[in-house]
């Protein structure tokens, strides 16, 4: 792929072989039970959302990190396959990230984490990074890295789109340098102290985060939608129903296709502030995205495409 020096969408996050194996429940501490074939499924919320994107048609990087084991070449090449441009993934001296996934016969998960070269990425990546419309962050890499990228973007005049998952809790200074926040209601939950489980105290958890800085909160609700809050208004947008089998990456989903849509209507900058009907058009592509993900098995073979979503909103 050619050098590009800015990018529509810059990922700055992580990338995760997922080792997933079903059995019959989980195993009990000491326990060793009989489980079914191993899957290996490129996964992290950082390469899920890059590829989310990607499928969306516009031009989207990646900066993170492999180890130097199996697995690395392997994320590299879907990423690459996925026309997500891979020029600033680095190896490190480390094995790859993993999600090491049980999943039971009721279809629960139980999931255990290493974070590996994705414990790796530093500001010295983000400072050789090209520039980018919009940069997406979550927190599957070490969190003054994501503080660095927020604040080094946003001088830059990008968008900062952050996903706070998994769910923790954040240094103040990273949300003044955060235009749009995508949490769902558990990291709501966790950011704010409030428990959010309705529309009315996910409205009331979103003004909180309003008054740090950011200018755009848009709370993810599952199979009821999403809810659009910013200082003047607040926009309900329901989910499109769907036959669930899934719904592991829906959030990333969502991220990718709402992202790639803000840019979509306005190709120049992303000046989405100010125009609440183009910001909740994207919320709907992204609905339907987030529902498209929850209908197929897995992370990133669940991502639907740009015709996938067309046909499926007509
Ligand atoms: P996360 O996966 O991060 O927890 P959500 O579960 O809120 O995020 O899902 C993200 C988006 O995907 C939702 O806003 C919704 O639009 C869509 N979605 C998720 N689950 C369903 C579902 N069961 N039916 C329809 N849409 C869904």
């Amino acid at each position: 792929m050619a050098d590009v020096n800015k990018f529509d969408i810059l990922v700055i996050g992580s990338l995760n072989a997922d080792l997933v194996v079903r059995a019959p429940r989980f195993p009990k501490p000491g326990e060793t039970l009989g489980g079914g074939d191993l899957l290996t499924i490129p996964g992290g919320k950082g390469a899920n959302q890059a590829v989310a994107a990607a499928r969306q048609g516009v031009q989207v990087g990646m900066v993170g990190r492999v180890g130097s084991d199996n697995f690395g070449p392997v994320l590299v090449e879907n990423l690459k396959s996925n026309h997500v441009d891979t020029s600033r993934v680095a190896t490190a001296d480390s094995a790859t990230g993993t999600a090491i996934i049980v999943v039971d016969d009721d279809g629960q998960n139980s999931i255990v984490l290493s974070a590996g070269a994705n414990g790796q990425v530093l500001a010295a990546d983000v400072d050789s990074a090209p520039d980018a419309k919009i940069l997406l962050l979550q927190f599957e890499i070490p969190m003054e890295t994501v503080v660095h990228a927020a604040k080094r973007y946003k001088a830059r005049g990008a968008a900062v789109i952050l996903n706070p998952a998994p769910a923790r809790s954040i240094p103040n200074e990273l949300l003044a340098s955060v235009d749009i926040l995508v949490p769902n209601e558990s990291e709501l939950s966790l950011l704010t102290g409030i428990p959010v489980g309705d529309e009315s105290s996910a409205e009331l958890a979103a003004r909180e985060i309003l008054k740090q800085g950011v200018k755009i909160v848009i709370v993810t609700l599952g199979s009821r939608g999403a809810l659009i809050v910013t200082e003047s208004q607040v926009i309900q947008v329901d989910a499109f129903k769907v036959d669930v089998v899934d719904t592991t990456a829906a959030g990333d989903a969502f991220i990718g296709g709402f992202a790639a849509k803000l840019l979509a209507v306005n190709a120049q900058s992303v000046d989405f502030a100010v125009d609440l009907s183009v910001l909740e058009g994207a919320v709907r592509y992204g609905c339907a995205c987030g529902a498209l993900a929850a209908t197929k098995l897995g992370a990133q073979p669940s991502l639907p495409s740009k015709a996938d979503v067309a046909a499926f909103m007509q």
